[in-house]
C-alpha cells in the first residue's frame, strides 16, 4: 500500500493507474477509522480496480469552539487497518499542502439544503466540506467516491455539487454502520463517558419507533417529532440541536409524510455532538 502526503505525487499515482485503464474508488475520511469507514472501502473494492482512502482532518469544516484540535487521530493505526483492508493508496497530505498560506479559494453550495439542519449548527460547515472534497477529487481522481449514509446533508450536498459543476465522477452511498446495540458508530462516540454512551441509544430508539409509526399509517409530522423529542428528552444529558423531517433527496420542507423520507437528528451529550437518520420509502 502507497501512502502519500503529497498532492503532485498522489495525482501522479492516479494519471497512471487511469492510463492503464484502471477505475479509482475514493473513500475521504478524517481518520481514527471503525467498521463504518472501512464499510466503505468494501464498496470501493466491490466497484472499482483501485481504492484510495484519504485521512485528513480538515480545518475548514470545524467552526470557533469546534473539536478541531481535540478531534482523534492514530495514523499508524489507521494505515494498518487500511492494508489489512487491502486498500492500493492512503492520502494523508498535511495542512499546509491542502492550504498553503494565502489559500483563499473555497466551493460552495448554496440554498435550502446548506442552510438548514447542520448548516444552523455549524455555520461554514459545509464549504469547508465542499472545499476540501474538490480539493481531494482533483488530488485522487476517483471514478467513483464512496460516502455515507451517516452524513445524510454532507451526502446530497456533495452529490448536488458534483452534479451541477460537472465533477467527472460518481458519488456512491453506503449505508450506516451500527454497534450490535444500535448506536451509529463514529469517531466522536471515544468522546462519550460510559452513562452518556448509554443515553445516546435513545437516537436510535426515536428513529426506529418513528418509522414503525410510519409503516402504521402516521404521517403527521409535527406528532412524530414530538414523539421523537419525547424519547430522547428521556435521556437526562441529552440536549437536542434538531429533529427533521424531511424530503430524503433534497432536504426541502413536507406538509406529511409522502416519497422517500429523511428523519434526521442532531443530539448533544455532554460536549459531544451525534448525529443520526434514517431514510423511509412510503
Ligand atoms: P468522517 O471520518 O467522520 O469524516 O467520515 C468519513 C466517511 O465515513 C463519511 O462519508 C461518513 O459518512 C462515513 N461514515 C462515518 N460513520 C459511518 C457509519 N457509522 N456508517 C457508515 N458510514 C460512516
Amino acid at each position: 500500500m502507497q501512502i502519500f502526503d503529497s498532492i503532485k505525487k498522489m495525482q501522479e499515482w492516479s494519471l497512471q493507474a487511469r492510463k492503464q485503464g484502471k477505475s479509482i474508488g475514493l473513500v475521504p475520511t478524517m481518520g481514527y477509522l471503525h467498521d463504518g469507514h472501512l464499510s466503505l472501502v468494501q464498496a470501493a473494492r466491490r466497484n472499482c480496480d483501485l481504492v484510495v482512502v484519504s485521512i485528513f482532518v480538515n480545518p475548514l469544516q470545524f467552526g470557533q469552539g469546534e473539536d478541531f484540535e481535540d478531534y482523534p487521530r492514530d495514523l499508524s493505526r489507521d494505515t494498518d487497518l487500511l492494508a489489512d483492508a487491502g486498500v492500493d493508496a492512503v492520502f494523508a497530505p498535511a495542512a499546509r499542502e491542502m492550504y498553503p498560506a494565502g489559500f483563499s479559494s473555497s466551493v460552495e453550495v448554496s440554498g435550502e439544503i446548506t442552510r438548514k439542519m447542520c448548516g444552523i449548527s455549524r455555520p461554514g460547515h459545509f464549504k469547508g466540506v465542499t472545499t476540501v472534497c474538490t480539493k481531494l477529487f482533483h488530488a485522487c481522481m476517483p471514478d467513483k467516491a464512496f460516502f455515507g449514509q451517516k452524513d445524510a446533508q454532507q451526502l446530497l450536498i456533495i452529490k448536488k455539487m458534483v452534479r451541477e459543476l460537472n465533477f467527472p465522477l460518481e458519488i456512491i452511498r453506503v449505508p450506516i454502520v451500527r454497534e450490535h446495540d444500535g448506536l451509529a458508530l463514529s469517531s466522536r462516540n471515544v468522546y462519550l463517558d460510559a452513562g452518556q454512551r448509554q443515553e445516546a441509544l435513545a437516537l436510535n430508539k426515536a428513529l426506529s419507533q418513528a418509522k414503525e409509526q410510519i409503516a402504521g399509517g402516521e404521517r403527521d409530522i409535527a406528532r412524530l417529532k414530538d414523539r421523537i423529542s419525547g424519547i430522547i428528552t428521556a435521556s437526562p444529558q441529552a440536549e437536542i440541536d434538531y429533529i427533521e423531517i424531511v424530503n430524503g433527496e433534497d432536504l426541502s420542507e413536507l406538509e406529511a409524510v409522502d416519497g422517500i423520507v429523511l428523519i434526521a437528528v442532531a443530539v448533544k451529550f455532554g460536549k459531544t455532538r451525534l448525529i443520526d437518520n434514517l431514510l423511509v420509502e412510503v
